[in-house]
């Protein structure tokens, strides 16, 4: 079975003018207040349109508008496919349609300074058959359970709106609703604009299970029937949080939604694993056939590989394309050493995908030719650039870790390279090259530029395949 990695989304550079960082407290940007900052507020409602033909209705409002004109963009610019919103309108409060033009990259109201609805419709299906749309697409509305995600949804303010986004996710009006973000009944808030993307709900059947683990408010939500039993799956669930959490000392988010779910998806060799992370909610798409023992195999790699992003990715987030190899790569190392310490799988085992990786690496024609750090600059579709960026990643995490080990005689590894990265350099401006240079340098008080250039700037070296030789 081949796991399919679905990171690319969010280590693109994402338009920071999308992010704008609401600095007010949210309680003091109602309206009307004598002493409110002048940043206007939003809430949005989801209805169900058309349920056979997967249409859902959005209505947006922005109260305390203080601008001639407001722009409305799509939430991601990040080279993923923008959504469509069907018959974009917007009205006044007194019912007065309001002119609306697009610019090419967004749309522009004419709300001359007063607030004003916006509403489309949008159309959430996945293309029947093996399609890479499933990549971006996360939304489902299925007979008995739903859910939606953000981004395949919203368009939102182009301005400074204030924190705490409401969303009331009406589709199902007589189904319960559980979201990534907090909620109460079916009103989700949203800590600020730009997560709006990120906004995963779901509803109806999903079993939810729901416990405190390392300060992480953790919820599953698992639909279907299944090989295992939903204890099985989240306290497997609940190891791996606890154990990576560990490994950093805190975590990015504090509560996490995690979504077990059939993939839709069969290609032509059956049905595939998939596992998303996006912000704080992990979906884990898998073969419904998947027999029990293959829940300790596959989806814990998942699972281990996609919650590690949370810190190697999300909160440590590579400035270009020519980090991946550090994001994939040492996610793999790293994710692998967890399972192997959770005794999900044996140190044999281990040592057998290790094996396997290596030997991929050499047959890969890429190699010698390319340098590791160099194959995410392609738009991730040959195969062949892909596994040299993870399977190349994953050697260099390796012989980088070991060589800080014989470097500081023990006392520094490439985690406490990732710690402090964490403790020092999380957040929207991203890390480069420089940082990891000098992140080791702090850890070990080495220089390892040299052997960093060696490593994934040169064209990808067969040395790296041999493991023990290579540091
Ligand atoms: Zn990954």
């Amino acid at each position: 079975m081949k796991v399919h990695d679905m990171q690319y989304s969010y280590v693109r550079p994402v338009v920071i003018s999308l992010c704008i960082i609401a600095a007010a407290a949210a309680g003091c940007a109602i309206v009307g207040l004598p002493d409110a900052p002048a940043q206007p507020f939003a809430r949005y409602r989801l209805t169900l349109e058309d349920s056979d033909l997967n249409v859902i209705r959005v209505c947006g409002s922005i109260y305390g508008a203080n601008e001639k004109e407001t722009r409305l963009v799509v939430t991601h610019c990040d080279g993923s496919e923008g959504i469509d919103p069907i018959g974009l309108r917007a009205f006044d409060t007194g019912g007065r349609k309001l002119p609306v033009s697009s610019d090419g990259c967004g749309w522009v109201v004419k709300n001359s300074r007063r607030d004003f609805t916006f509403e489309y419709s949008v159309v959430v299906t996945i293309e029947d058959g093996y399609s890479p749309e499933i990549r971006n697409k996360l939304t489902l509305l299925g007979g008995d359970r739903s859910r939606v995600m953000g981004r395949d949804v919203f368009i939102v303010p182009g301005i400074p709106v204030s924190s705490g986004v409401l969303v009331d996710v009406d589709l199902y009006p007589a189904w319960d609703m559980h979201a990534a973000f907090r909620s109460v009944g079916r009103r989700v808030i949203v800590p600020r604009a730009c997560d709006l993307s990120r906004m995963m709900a779901v509803m109806g059947s999903y079993r939810i299970h729901r416990s405190p683990v390392c300060g992480i408010d953790l919820l599953l939500a698992i639909g279907g029937s299944w090989a295992f039993t939903d204890e099985e799956l989240f306290e497997t669930i609940r190891l791996i949080v606890s154990s990576e959490t560990a490994m950093f000392g805190s975590s990015p988010h504090d509560r996490y939604l995690f979504i077990c779910d059939r993939n839709p998806v069969k290609g032509g060799g059956g049905f595939d694993y998939y596992g998303v992370h996006v912000a704080n909610s992990m979906v884990l798409l898998l073969d419904p056939g998947m027999d029990r023992s293959e829940l300790y195999d596959t989806p814990m790699a998942l699972i281990a590989h996609e919650f590690f992003h949370n810190w190697n990715g999300e909160a440590i987030r590579p400035r270009s394309d020519d980090l991946l190899w550090f994001v994939e790569g040492a996610t793999v190392y790293f994710s692998y050493h967890v399972l192997v310490e959770l005794s999900i799988i044996s140190r044999e085992q281990y040592e057998w995908r290790r094996e396997r990786i290596a030997s991929r690496y050499l047959e890969n024609p890429c190699r010698g030719r390319v340098p590791i750090r160099s194959a995410g600059n392609s738009d991730l579709g040959d195969r062949d650039m892909v596994h040299l960026l993870y399977d190349g990643g994953f050697l260099a995490a390796e012989a980088l870790d070991r060589k800080l080990f014989e470097v500081s005689h023990g006392e520094a590894g490439l985690l406490d390279v990732l710690r402090w990265l964490y403790e020092h350099e999380s957040g929207e401006q991203g890390v480069d090259m420089e940082t990891i240079v000098r992140s080791i340098l702090e850890v070990s008080g080495h220089d390892l530029s040299g052997f960093l250039e060696m490593l994934v700037g040169d064209p990808a070296p067969a040395v790296l395949a041999g493991g023990e030789q290579s540091s």
